[in-house]
């Protein structure tokens, strides 16, 4: 991205800061290691949405015959399908969605951490055997710690067995407050050791299990933006009576006894000191993700701290009206820079219109097995930020150096002090 010369000389600040990135989905090294990769390692994760948009076929039959399992999509990834077979079946869709912000951390990957100064028919072979070479061990500290100059990485895998110094783990609010049959009771009591009788037991074993992880070093819980119902007891307890003495019972994903967990598992999140991080916006349906729908629950839990994540795209005013309204919100840019830059752009001014600097987190990935992504995401995120501040600069609502202040808060001691890392 071209900047103003201000813009130019933010960004070169912002360059030399350590970053916390505040949300990622990577797995330990060892998960990538396994992982066979090639090019379309880099186009992995989000831009399959893009890919689908623009039409690639997501039926087996559409694409190779029956026999082969899988759509397009897990056709590109399948190692055992030569690699000039898949280029085939992507390359039309690659010309459809290279421009696009979800494609762009490829291109940078590509050229900034492999040498190839595009990803085309002429040297994707090439590219994949450099993608292949360098996915040895150390890869993450390669790419996050020395490339990128992140400090540590927040990420959410459903696992805590992580290397701490760099990745440090939240773990699905769900895990606990999705109780849809007794299985889930006698498992989690299997596990913690516990004997369950009533939906009491079931909280008191939670609590045990949220200090575990918390021991294990865990710092947050993730949820998402539902239409919750308001909470009741007395609907909660009758639910886990009956499916206690039902075996063959299933709730639905949305009832009664899940929306009086949710509820009691936030007031516990609060107690533990843990933070919990809202999923917001852009699936499928995103209606459903809408996140006004938390507002009650904000309002309910003042002394839980929420990390609203993606500002709610494409609620992304209400997002940052909540924040603003909220003491107990904050708000974090993750996802967005590679939803839109432009987008991102215009929220992140708007935001420094309407909401105080200590509740804004300029990063998080949100990246699962493309690591390299992560550094194209930042480069993007560092843009965006530099050119936003350096439009303040230039139009004289501050400083240069107040500027890169703000910067230094937004990627790292923003996300440092609400999730209390010691670094
Ligand atoms: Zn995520």
């Amino acid at each position: 991205m071209k900047l103003s010369s201000v813009g130019e000389s933010i960004l070169r600040a912002i360059e030399e800061f350590e970053i916390i990135d505040a949300h990622e989905h990577l797995p330990p090294e060892s998960v990538r290691l396994e992982h066979k990769a090639d090019v379309f390692t880099l186009f992995s994760h989000y831009t399959r949405v893009d890919l689908w948009a623009a039409g690639m076929p997501r039926s087996r039959e559409d694409a190779w015959g029956p026999g082969i399992p899988g759509d397009y999509w897990d056709m590109i990834h399948n190692p055992s399908i030569p690699l000039e077979k898949r280029w085939e079946m992507f390359s039309p869709y690659l010309k459809m969605i290279r421009h696009g912000s979800y494609a762009r951390p490829a291109f940078i990957a590509a050229r900034e951490i492999y040498g190839f100064d595009d990803i085309n028919e002429k040297n994707y072979k090439e590219v994949s055997e450099r993608i292949a070479a360098e996915n040895r061990p150390g890869i993450y500290r390669r790419i996050l710690r020395e490339k990128c100059r992140i400090r540590v990485a927040l990420t959410q895998h459903n696992r805590t067995d992580y290397d701490l110094d760099l990745l440090i783990p939240l773990m699905p609010l769900d895990v606990y407050a999705s109780v849809r049959s007794r299985k889930t009771v006698d498992e989690h009591a299997a596990r913690l050791g516990w004997t369950v009788r009533n939906l009491d037991d079931y909280l008191e074993m939670v609590r045990e299990g949220l200090e575990k992880w918390r021991s294990q070093g865990v710092v947050g819980l993730k949820m998402s933006s539902h239409r919750f119902l308001k909470p009741s007891r007395s609907r909660a307890l009758a639910l886990f009576d009956m499916l206690m003495h039902d075996d063959g019972k299933q709730l639905p994903f949305m009832n009664p006894l899940y929306c009086f967990l949710v509820d009691e598992i936030l007031k516990m999140a609060a107690n533990l000191r843990m933070v919990v991080a809202v999923h917001t916006g852009m699936w499928g349906d995103f209606r459903d993700l809408d996140p006004q729908h938390m507002i009650p629950i904000f309002q309910r839990h003042p002394d839980t701290r929420f990390d609203v994540y993606h500002l709610g795209v494409p609620y992304v005013r209400e997002a940052i009206i909540i924040g603003k309204n909220s003491p107990n919100v904050w708000l974090n840019m993750c996802w967005c820079h590679i939803i839109s830059q432009r987008l991102a752009c215009t929220a992140l001014d708007e935001m420094i219109d309407l909401v105080p600097v200590n509740k804004i987190i300029a990063f998080g990935g949100d990246y699962e097995m493309p690591v390299e992504k992560v550094y194209g995401h930042l480069v993007m995120a560092r843009e965006d930020v530099a050119k936003v501040l350096g439009k303040r600069v230039e139009e004289g609502f501050m400083t240069e150096s107040e500027a890169v202040e703000l910067a230094r808060m937004w990627f790292y001691e923003n996300p440092r002090s609400l999730y209390q890392l010691k670094v």
